[in-house]
């Protein structure tokens, strides 16, 4: 057992140097007291079901990056398994903790762990610092700035944040100090473990285009921040959801793992702007910013906020289950081509573009097959790389207008709405390689291809491509009065409640 005292900053999702204010809290502690100090990320037994196996390459990869950076300032790593609530109180004893460093999180399973170990922190007289650092502004001033309640549009969020100043983001740069070094400094178990030692096998994955890590996440900033116009002229409704390269800047991996700070992201979109004629929130980038920075309040606010059930901001609609049409949907074989090319690129890259999403989620959800968002929400939380557990309920709830979009009757088709940014259908030929040679008449309606032209472009539907699950044109119809129905049921209840 050491004699010397260790401060512990545990990484979550604040997998970076820059902008870390908690980290920097307890790199002070610990040269200013001669203490050891030990960094660590706590990986779960059973990590390889939790998360999808992409998501999992993304996180190792940006681990791996966060012990070199950590080295570059004298310290590293440490890598410890198990569950945190059972493991971490078990280290503190032996480590001798007496400061604990962390960022503030949202998600449900994590504010529940981080209550037990707080818990078990003041027993023990581990003095604990938490700093909000996933966000620009702090949820809960927000909040608290609107009555206690959250704000319901975008536009109230917008005008509750308009004066706040956002202070500058920290810099660590500084060589630690070797007392600071424990004596198992040197120990190759806590190092990060490889995709194999977790149970993936990384054959079985395609090449990766978007790599983990702080290191990617800036250098992935600087590019889209060196071009000013670019900036300065987007609109996220005119980036297209199907162009073979993103449209948009895929900074969210970096972004939702922490790698990238989302503070710095915004000083840096301000510079941009700064004397320059930009476009305005919300489709602007920093409008998109200002999109995560809504979402995050709702979640912080809500209780419930991933679920349908005994959450106070989601409309109740008797959705209903089937198996057959789900698994189609998750593994882009419901017969629609731009349905399934989006779903087979989420599937193989991690990474689909906003409007893509919208297509899928619509068409899961309110458009075409009712099944509930929770559903939809599970198979993103397996895909995405950039999954974060309230954009994806909160963007979940918007889609099935379930939450914060109230236009059910808007329904995407999923035959129309590719064709405006992709008449020739080159997205759905390299993401529905049966359909490459398809004549672009019929890319995104195979089924009303005539046979030969089938046989002749080598996919028959029904035979070497999926039937359609359903049919749009009447089933959008039919959702859309029973969208009307849950309304009112709504409505009424909520009337009924005032009443009482
Ligand atoms: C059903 C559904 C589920 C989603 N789930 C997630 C999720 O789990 N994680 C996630 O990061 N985003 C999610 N989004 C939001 C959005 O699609 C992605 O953030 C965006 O497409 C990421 O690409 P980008 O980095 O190129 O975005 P850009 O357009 O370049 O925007 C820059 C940044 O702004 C933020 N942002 C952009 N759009 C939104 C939005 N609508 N809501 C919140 N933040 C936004 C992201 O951090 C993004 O990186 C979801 C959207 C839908 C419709």
């Amino acid at each position: 057992m050491s004699t010397l005292q260790t401060v512990v900053h545990w990484f979550r999702l604040d997998l970076r140097l820059h902008d870390n204010l908690a980290l920097r809290n307890a790199i002070n502690e610990a040269e200013n007291r001669k203490h050891y100090l030990k960094p660590i990320y706590v990986i779960e037994p059973d990590i390889k079901n939790k998360i999808g196996a992409n998501r999992l390459r993304f996180l190792l990869q940006s681990l791996q990056d966060l012990d070199v950076n950590l080295r570059k300032i004298n310290s590293r790593l440490f890598i410890v398994k198990g569950r945190a609530v059972d493991l971490l109180p078990e280290l503190f004893e032996k480590w001798n903790v007496k400061f604990l460093t962390l960022q503030v999180d949202i998600d449900a399973e994590l504010v529940k762990q981080d209550e037990i170990i707080e818990k078990f922190c003041e027993e023990k007289d581990i003095f604990v610092v938490k700093r909000m650092q996933h966000t620009v502004y702090d949820f809960n001033s927000v909040i608290k700035k609107n009555n206690g309640g959250i704000p319901l549009t975008y536009q109230k969020f917008l005008s509750l944040v308009a004066d706040t100043q956002v202070k500058d983001t920290i810099e660590i740069a500084k060589q630690i100090s070797d007392d600071c070094k424990s004596t198992d400094f040197e120990l190759e178990e806590y190092k990060v473990p490889s995709l194999e030692e977790v149970g993936i096998n990384e054959s079985e994955l395609l090449e990766c285009k978007y790599p983990g890590g702080e290191t990617e996440g800036l250098k992935r900033l600087n590019i889209y921040m060196n071009k000013k116009q670019w900036v300065c002229n987007f609109e996220k409704p005119n980036s297209s959801p199907n162009s073979i390269e993103p449209s948009t800047t895929v900074l969210s991996p970096y972004i939702s793992h922490g790698c990238l700070s989302a503070k710095l992201f915004y000083h840096k979109l301000k510079q941009v702007e700064n004397g320059m004629k930009h476009t305005l929130p919300p489709v602007s980038l920093m409008g998109q910013l200002m999109w995560r920075e809504f979402y995050y309040v709702a979640g912080a606010g809500t209780k419930n906020f991933d679920k349908m059930v005994g959450n106070t901001v989601c409309t109740q609609i008797p959705w209903g289950k089937n198996e057959v049409h789900l698994k189609a949907w998750a593994e882009g074989k419901t017969g629609y081509p731009f349905v399934d090319a989006i779903m087979r690129q989420l599937k193989q890259e991690g990474w689909i573009h906003h409007l893509a999403r919208h297509m899928v989620a619509c068409f899961l959800t309110r458009g075409d097959l009712w099944i509930s968002w929770e559903e939809g929400a599970k198979v993103f939380e397996d895909y995405l790389l950039d999954y974060d557990w309230s954009l994806n309920a909160g963007n979940w709830m918007w889609l099935s207008a379930s939450a914060f979009f109230y236009k059910y009757y808007r329904v995407y088709s999923p035959v129309a709405f590719g064709k405006k940014t992709d008449k020739e259908g080159l997205y759905i030929r390299k993401y529905v390689p049966e359909l490459k040679k398809y004549p672009s008449e019929f890319i995104y309606e195979p089924w009303k291809a005539p046979k030969s032209v089938q046989r002749t472009a080598g996919c028959v539907v029904g035979e070497d491509y999926p039937n359609r699950i359903v049919d749009h044109d009447k089933v959008h119809k039919v959702n859309i009065q029973k969208m009307n129905a849950a309304y009112k049921v709504n409505k009424e209840k909520k009337a009924l409640k005032r009443k009482r």
